[in-house]
């Protein structure tokens, strides 16, 4: 084991790296935010570990992250004491991508640069994007509580394959060596360095150390070269101070009024591995009983993988500020996924695993709580910002959909929330709410009414619109794959009935008059003849023929009884092979 192996990276790895690099060119610096990002979470979970397990710490509990550079060599140096890897972890962590449909994000790439920047920026590159600065990486790890024998040097010109070999390294933890790519030396900088951690990992948890800058023209230290006292090694003479150029504070800890903007954005971009900017935060603490402070994100775009069933989501989970873990998806229901954030709480005991955190009360608690944030804040969005609030639509609305059904308590918090396309707007833009529709309904009108059709086009020509068309009378057009399924477990809103303009008997209510009334028996006694006809020829195709009221231009159209399944439902049924 101990003798140096070449392997090759996955695939994808490889893929990826091609892509990366040139895409995130003009990003490069984010590389070193990536780096003392996994520093700091590799801390966190030595410390949570350490918990339960003190050796872990080898005597030295001083969790830190320490930034050095040789402008000489062309190196930037980032080290840790956190929780290190073994040699099949590095393998694993260093060579492949674990994450669930990572072949699918591959191939929605488009070697169009500002496209893919963006998918890439919510794939999240994390470690490989040390290659866009760096020709070679070297990583020298080991883990908390391995023998100093079993130090592994991993390294890699970032091509198609690394090397990996065993060795000792006397301290636990991660050094991570760049060799600087032509161009690059001006990373090679303390104050450049500086810069970089203070504007981009100013409020993790975790101290970044650096070495202060003698103040020019002493670099030498003569005086206490002159001094030579006996006592002290020339090492220790020249042994050079640390000190932390971050705050070292965890950003929910802070008061909200001390927090900038730009703080809250790039604490974001630590924890959720989203190169953009958030749309949205909301920062709380909560006292008494239940005691929490949240740090709650709504991203501006949806991540590549919100299909997928099987992706991470969920919260960072600390309790009483101590990190235990990624993903604790048990705070927020499903069809809030795409929120990404800090829970820290009091009420849970430091021992949990996902098992009994799917058990603890207080996780209820906190997880109705949430929900309520949440849901506040983008009730809040919506009407504070209805710009913002569109984007936020366009990216997630149909998850919003998920909803109604999921959340029978909040059902009407979330209908407020949901947007359609309607033939008031004229337009394929889903701008109006239920709120909207019911400030306009006509004088009489005790319906919502709405179609679901596959798309814009079908739903505003749809022959079922006639009648409503000429009464002057509003209808939602729904066009989404899940419109037809949520809809089917909506009943009402604020009082009113949700209407399928396509099922059953319509009822205008009192926007019909005494005439249109009179006019409607006459036609029916008309047709009386051509309606028995017209029942013998298709009786086996349909279940009634009746005369309509409904259409102005169209002579004829297909109605679903009121309790049959739509059309848009039949399809995906049937697509489902049942
Ligand atoms: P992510 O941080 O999203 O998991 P990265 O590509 O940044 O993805 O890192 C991949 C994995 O490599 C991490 O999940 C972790 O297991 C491991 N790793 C990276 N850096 C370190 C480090 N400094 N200490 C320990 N493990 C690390
Ligand atoms: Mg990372």
């Amino acid at each position: 084991e101990t003798q140096k192996e070449t392997l090759g990276f996955q695939t994808e790895v490889k893929q990826l790296l091609n892509l990366m690099i040139h895409s995130l060119y003009s990003n490069k610096e984010i590389f070193l935010r990536e780096l003392i990002s996994n520093a700091s979470d590799a801390a966190e979970k030595l410390r949570f570990k350490a918990l339960s397990n003190g050796e872990l710490y080898e005597n030295d509990g001083d969790l830190k992250i320490t930034v050095s550079f040789d402008a000489e060599a062309k190196t930037v140096t980032i080290e840790d004491n956190g929780l290190g890897m073994n040699r099949s972890e590095v393998i694993e962590h260093l060579g492949t991508i674990a994450k669930s449909g990572t072949a699918s994000f591959l191939g929605q790439l488009t070697g169009d640069q500002s496209k893919d920047n963006q998918l890439i920026g919510q794939f999240g590159v994390g470690f490989y994007s040390a290659f866009i600065v760096a020709k070679q990486v070297d990583v020298f790890t080991r883990a908390a509580g391995a023998p100093v024998s079993e130090g592994v040097l991993w390294s890699s010109e970032g091509e198609g394959e690394f090397s990996i070999e065993t060795l000792d390294k006397a301290t636990r933890g991660t050094q991570i060596v760049l060799h600087l790519k032509d161009g690059e030396e001006e990373f090679a900088d303390g104050s450049r360095l500086r810069t970089l951690v203070r504007k981009y990992s100013d409020h993790i948890a975790m101290p970044v150390m650096m070495l202060k800058e003698a103040p020019l023209g002493q670099e030498e230290s003569e005086e206490d070269l002159a001094e030579g006292e006996e006592a002290k090694a020339p090492k220790e003479v020249a042994a050079p101070e640390l000190e932390t150029v971050n705050s070292a504070t965890a950003l929910w800890t802070l008061n909200k009024g001390d927090i900038s903007e730009e703080e809250y954005n790039e604490f974001y971009k630590h924890i959720s591995h989203d190169f953009g900017n958030p749309l949205t935060v909301a920062h709380n603490r909560v006292e008494g009983n239940l005691e929490y402070t949240s740090l709650l994100y709504v991203p501006e775009t949806a991540p590549y993988d919100l299909w997928n069933r099987d992706a991470p989501r969920g919260l960072k989970l600390y309790i009483q500020r101590v990190f235990v873990m990624d993903q604790a998806d048990s705070f927020l229901p499903l069809y809030l996924r795409f929120i990404k954030g800090v829970v820290d709480s009091n009420n849970l005991s430091l021992n949990v695993s996902r098992e009994i955190l799917q058990k603890d009360p207080n996780v209820d608690k906190l997880r109705t709580a949430l929900t309520k944030r949440v849901l506040d804040m983008l009730t809040k969005l919506a009407k504070n910002e209805p710009e913002k609030y569109v984007t936020f639509w366009k990216a997630f609305g149909s998850v919003i959909k998920e909803g109604p059904a999921e959340d029978y308590t909040n059902r009407e918090k979330i209908m407020k929330l949901l947007r359609f396309a309607s033939t008031h707007t004229n337009s394929d833009a889903p701008t109006t709410s239920l709120e909207d529709y019911i400030s306009r309904m006509k004088e009489g009108q005790t319906k919502i009414y709405y179609v679901v059709a596959e798309n814009y086009n079908t739903a505003k020509n749809s022959p079922h619109l006639e009648i409503f068309r000429k009464k002057g009378i509003e209808v939602l057009l729904m066009t989404e794959r899940v419109d037809e399924w949520m809809m089917s477990h909506l009943f009402d809103f604020e009082g009113k009935t949700l209407q399928n303009v396509t099922k059953g008997e319509l009822e205008l209510g009192e926007t019909e008059t005494e005439e249109d009334k009179k006019a409607q028996e006459e036609a029916v006694k008309e047709a009386a003849g051509l309606v028995e006809r017209l029942k013998e020829r298709l009786k086996e195709k349909v279940s009634d023929v009746r005369v309509t009221h409904r259409l102005t231009d169209s002579p004829a159209c297909l109605v679903l009884n009121a309790y049959d399944m739509g059309a848009q439902m039949r399809q995906i049924m049937e697509a489902a092979g049942q």
